[in-house]
């Protein structure tokens, strides 16, 4: 199984990919999880990529794909891929295709998250994560069941992202808008868009990603 999910940043796709992770033991292709561990650990992509992510702007397609690519070489073939966060430009969506053939794949679904955007600059300002194993967190939406305490992992550190400002977060949507969204027509066309209400709580969003995935 191989399915993008699809939405403007805050959408829930993280969310969402840690859970298919959790049950399906598929694995989660987060291009920006990817670009992070790039900046922090100073590649030369990282080092191209960060003022770039500071400014809510879209990465170059080149570093993105080839980053995608990387990730597919080393997966086993059984292994599904949930593709988070790419990809984000019509030109990106034609070089996935070429590597979805390239690595033997087929795209199963695409799943839209249907959010409303006045909600998602709450959501993102108000997202943390576990410093160490990554587990994702929200302020109001989703605590720890143990105030400062991670549940996967148990560690007291948390972190947030430069880049989760009310500033940043109107570029990025506005990213989204003129570039990612003009890419959904095309898989409309394919007939293999499936659109879920985002702005569901997290559980009745998971059980309508289920319901798709049968
Ligand atoms: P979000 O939570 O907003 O969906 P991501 O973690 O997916 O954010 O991406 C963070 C940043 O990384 C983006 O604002 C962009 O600068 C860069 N980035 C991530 N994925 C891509 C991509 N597919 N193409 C270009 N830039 C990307
Ligand atoms: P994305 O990966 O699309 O940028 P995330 O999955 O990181 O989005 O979600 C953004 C923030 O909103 C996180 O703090 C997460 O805990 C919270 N969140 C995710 N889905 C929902 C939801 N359905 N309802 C409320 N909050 C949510
Ligand atoms: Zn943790």
């Amino acid at each position: 199984m191989n399915i993008i999910l699809l939405g403007p940043p805050g959408a829930g796709k993280g969310t969402q990919s840690a859970r298919l992770v959790d049950h399906y033991g598929m694995r989660q292709l987060s291009t920006g999880d990817m670009l992070r561990a790039a900046v922090k650990a100073q590649t030369p992509v990282g080092l191209k990529a960060k003022a770039v992510m500071d400014r809510g702007e879209l990465v170059s397609d080149e570093i993105v794909s080839e980053l995608i690519d990387a990730e597919l070489a080393a997966m086993g073939p059984d292994t599904g891929a949930i593709f988070d966060g790419y990809p984000r430009t019509e030109a990106q969506a034609e070089i996935l295709d070429q590597l979805l053939e390239k690595h033997g794949r087929a795209l199963d679904h695409v799943i839209e998250l249907d959010v409303d955007e006045d909600a998602l600059v709450e959501r993102i300002t108000g997202r943390f994560t576990c410093a160490n194993c990554g587990a994702g967190y929200h302020d109001t939406f989703q605590q720890p069941t143990v105030e400062g305490v991670c549940d996967k992992c148990g560690s007291t550190e948390f972190k947030r992202r430069p880049d989760d400002n009310e500033e940043t977060v109107r570029t990025r949507m506005q990213e989204y808008r003129a570039k990612t969204a003009p890419i959904l027509p095309g898989y409309e066309a394919r007939g293999i868009v499936r659109r879920v209400d985002g702005m569901a709580d997290i559980d009745a969003v998971a059980a309508s990603i289920d319901a798709i995935l049968g």
